[in-house]
């Protein structure tokens, strides 16, 4: 097993994607997740439609969440998710622009992560309802770690036109 001092921490992958087939693109990530080392994938969440955050002139997004289990350190996972990004082909050639595929470590137990890498839970996690709906759809009782519960940051954050898309 990876190094993490032995120890399975339960974490949450939020993937989007708005290029080449969204659908079939989350499915071949969360393919990809399943088969991580030290790593096992416990839940997904459904897919939703959602319209892009910065520029509108871009296809609108698929958007879901995975829960996994695993032994892989927060850098070490980060390292495997851009690693997924690259071999589905991700191009990103404006900021918030179109992308093939985006994973992003939304949230590692309940661990507060400040790196120049990585920072957890993500960033935008409370301002994102396509982040917040999927992980609410996994585990409706998810908090912060700063005890902020994820149903009360749903009931505030921008609307960007969440549409289910089918059961995943
Ligand atoms: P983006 O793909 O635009 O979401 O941003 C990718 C960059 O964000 C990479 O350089 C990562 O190192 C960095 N990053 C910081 N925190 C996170 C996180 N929680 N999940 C994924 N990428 C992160």
């Amino acid at each position: 097993m990876a190094d993490a001092g032995g120890c399975i921490v339960s974490a949450y992958v939020g993937l989007g994607s708005n290029l080449a087939d969204p659908l079939g693109q989350l499915a071949r990530a969360i393919t990809a997740l399943a088969q991580l080392p030290a790593t096992t994938l416990l839940a997904q969440s459904p897919f939703y439609g959602s319209r892009p955050v910065g520029p509108q002139d871009q296809p609108d997004f698929v958007n879901g969440a995975v829960r996994i289990d695993t032994g892989l350190t927060p850098l070490q996972l980060l390292d495997r998710l851009q690693a997924i990004e690259q071999a589905h082909g991700r191009e990103r050639l404006r900021h918030w622009g179109p992308r093939t595929l985006d994973l992003d470590l939304l949230l590692f137990g309940d661990r507060e992560i400040h790196h120049p890498r990585l920072t957890v839970p993500h960033p935008e996690l409370p301002n994102r309802d396509f982040v917040l709906q999927p992980l609410l759809d996994l585990d409706p009782d998810l908090a912060l770690p700063d005890g902020r519960t994820l149903a009360q940051l749903r009931k505030s954050c921008p609307d960007n036109r969440l549409r289910p898309l089918r059961p995943a």
